[in-house]
């Protein structure tokens, strides 16, 4: 038990606002992305900057409480939030600067993609960032990343060049190659393990506009339409970047479609692009060129705030005949409109040109990331969407490369034990662990896709 006045001391330390159970806001500050998760924290302290991190996590470890970090609350494991702890919310640290001339930006991790690119774009620059604008850069980028851009210009954290972060000691470091070279390995896909990054500092890229949009067939067409895809993104240009989902429009259709951006020259996009709008008559074509900040909107409306979501992804070997069938059985089953199938086609290129061993993220070889997810309104269909979307991802596995995206996996009681150590693979993986005994080795990071300190270095660290 902490007492009151403690508390209070805590509260008034800091320069940002703080809500407690009871408060007013404090159903608010509590909601993630995911509407099935329902966490009750004890404290919600919205940083004003990096001494508000500094005392959150020095208060945290000297009373021993649960820590979550926020950043977009996206993650679909809801991990942004705890029961009981301590929410060390930064969605309200926003500050960006731009440096035209370098080509580089300062962010910090409170930023939604939306409001990087739009900072960034204002000088027709970018880097790598996620598929929907509401999305936080931090814990993208900390997992990896990958977007429309990824193919040309690597992974977000592949553009990552430095960043500064508290760790579970309370000090404030920067990494980068140059400065605790180590540590910006392990935050170059390691996630939140280290350390509360307070910002983040990319190479940026001159870009846009981008031939891109969405084009829809009728369900009906799913097996044609996913052959083409395959056929398509096999010997795609590191500048196209394209998805392929099975689910319903808004207005009930049900579609198997595609989103595509090409990121070069207009002339040659609407060439690359043309086989993927020619597979028949399109439900949708709205594909043509637009700002790289309104590809980055496409799909928003499709992944709002709310939602009870249940995700189940693995890495792809193969788009093989077998892997088009099951995709075509199961949503044509899909127990609500919004459930769906998805292929991402973000890695390859640039991505796999990365060397192996220089960044901590894991799965460098696989072009292809299969997703299946469970979506809908209500509680009451949860359960039934989650046993669909868990059926449809263990008939994939055939075509599996056996690892998995960090950024998208779920909580641990649904995954079950190992798949943190499948998205790195083994040696990635120790060598993570040795990296956690150093920076954190009581894992006050630990409310995370996580890696655990070795236990002699929790022994060493309580004697
Ligand atoms: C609809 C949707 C679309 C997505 N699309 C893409 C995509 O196109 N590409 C892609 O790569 N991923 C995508 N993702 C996955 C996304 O990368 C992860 O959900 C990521 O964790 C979101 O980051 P966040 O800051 O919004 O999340 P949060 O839920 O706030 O944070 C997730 C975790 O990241 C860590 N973290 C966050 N900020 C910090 C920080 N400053 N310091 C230390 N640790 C931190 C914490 O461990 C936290 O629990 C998508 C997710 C959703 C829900």
């Amino acid at each position: 038990m902490i007492s009151p006045s403690a508390i209070e001391e805590f509260r008034t330390s800091l320069r940002g606002p703080t809500v407690c159970l009871g408060e007013a806001g404090y159903d608010e500050a509590r909601k993630v992305w995911n509407g099935s998760v329902d966490k009750r924290p004890a404290l919600v302290a919205r940083c004003a900057g990096v001494g508000d991190v500094i005392s959150c996590v020095n208060f945290a470890r000297a009373n021993n409480l649960l820590v979550a970090v926020r950043g977009g609350g996206h993650n679909v494991a809801g991990n942004a939030v705890c029961d009981d702890g301590l929410v060390i919310d930064l969605s309200r640290m926003k500050g960006i600067r731009v440096d035209p001339v370098h080509r580089t930006a300062r962010a910090e991790p409170g930023l939604t993609w939306r409001e990087f690119d739009r900072e960034a774009q204002v000088f027709g620059l970018a880097t790598t960032g996620g598929q929907i604008s509401t999305t936080g850069i931090a814990g993208l980028t900390l997992g990896g990343g990958w977007g429309y851009l990824a193919r040309r210009y690597g992974l977000s954290c592949d553009n990552l060049l430095s960043v500064d972060l508290v760790t579970a000691d309370g000090q404030f470091l920067t990494a980068s190659l140059a400065e605790n070279a180590e540590l910006f390995w392990g935050v170059r896909g390691g996630g939140g393990n280290f350390g509360v990054v307070t910002s983040l500092e990319y190479q940026l890229h001159t870009v846009g506009p981008v031939f891109a949009g969405i084009v829809a067939y009728p369900i009906q067409k799913g097996k044609t339409v996913l052959e083409l895809f395959r056929q398509v993104t096999g010997a795609a240009p590191d500048e196209l970047a394209c998805d392929i989902v099975l689910i319903n429009l808004p207005d009930g259709t049900p579609i198997v479609g595609m989103n595509i951006c090409y990121n070069g020259p207009i002339a040659e996009g609407e060439r690359v692009v043309r086989p993927l709008r020619s597979a028949g008559s399109p439900v949708l074509d709205q594909v043509g060129p637009i700002p790289y900040t309104a590809a980055q909107q496409l799909l928003d409306s499709f992944y709002p705030f709310g939602l009870h979501s249940y995700w189940k992804s693995s890495f792809l070997k193969e788009i093989s005949d077998g892997a088009i069938d099951t995709m075509v059985t199961y949503c044509g089953r899909r127990p609500t409109p919004i459930c769906h199938g998805i292929i991402e086609h973000q890695l390859g290129g640039a991505v796999k040109r990365v060397d192996r061993e220089a960044t901590a993220f894991g799965q460098r070889d696989a072009e292809y990331s299969f997703m299946s997810l469970g979506v809908c309104a209500e509680a009451s269909e949860a359960e039934e969407c989650t046993r669909w979307a868990r059926e449809f991802w263990d008939a994939m596995q055939p075509w599996s490369t056996g690892g998995v995206y960090v950024n998208y996996l779920g909580r641990e009681a649904d995954e079950g034990s190992g798949r943190v150590e499948a998205a790195y693979g083994q040696e990635k993986y120790a060598r993570l662990v040795a990296l956690k005994n150093k920076y954190d080795p009581a894992n006050l990071f630990r409310f995370n896709q996580n890696i655990k300190p070795s236990q002699a270095a929790q022994v060493a660290r309580s004697a």
